[in-house]
């Protein structure tokens, strides 16, 4: 039997890919264009994150999906050194963090800087790593975050 490279296996596993669903395509969309979007309740104006069908506040089905200033401060964060994925085994360690948005929903992403303290205003992005998008948070430099 002859092999040829195409029968050899990849040498870097792939990362798990998010399969989205008919309530977070419209999510997974934005962030591949480079856009972080939140789910806001319809009814009350409530921005709910991760998406879901229904209102924690007001129990409405109508949500629609709105730009975040992807704007916040630092609630936790973890460094990761277990590779718990093979498609990971490249990035350990690396970090964690979860976010407090400017929008009141937190959110999880990579972090990229420096030292990190509770309280630390970040900001966050769509980074595209291969042709997946990822949310990464590093320092907010400007004078307006709040
Ligand atoms: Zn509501």
């Amino acid at each position: 039997m002859v092999h040829t490279s195409t029968d050899l296996p990849s040498p870097m596993p792939a990362k798990p890919v998010p399969v989205p669903s008919a309530l977070t395509q419209p999510y997974w969309d934005a962030a591949q264009r480079g856009q972080l979007v939140l789910q806001q309740c319809s009814a009350c104006a409530t921005i709910r994150h991760y998406p879901r069908l229904l209102c924690a506040q007001c129990h409405s089905s109508e949500a629609h999906w709105t730009p975040a200033s992807g704007l916040g401060h630092i609630h936790s964060w973890t460094v990761c050194h277990h590779v718990f994925h093979p498609g990971f085994a490249a990035d350990v360690p690396y970090v964690l963090v979860t976010v407090d948005l400017q929008e009141g929903v937190r959110a999880l992403g990579r972090w990229r800087g420096g030292p990190l303290a509770i309280g630390l205003p970040v900001r966050g992005r769509f980074e595209l790593a291969g042709n997946l998008p990822e949310l990464v948070f590093s320092f907010e430099t400007t004078p307006n975050n709040s």
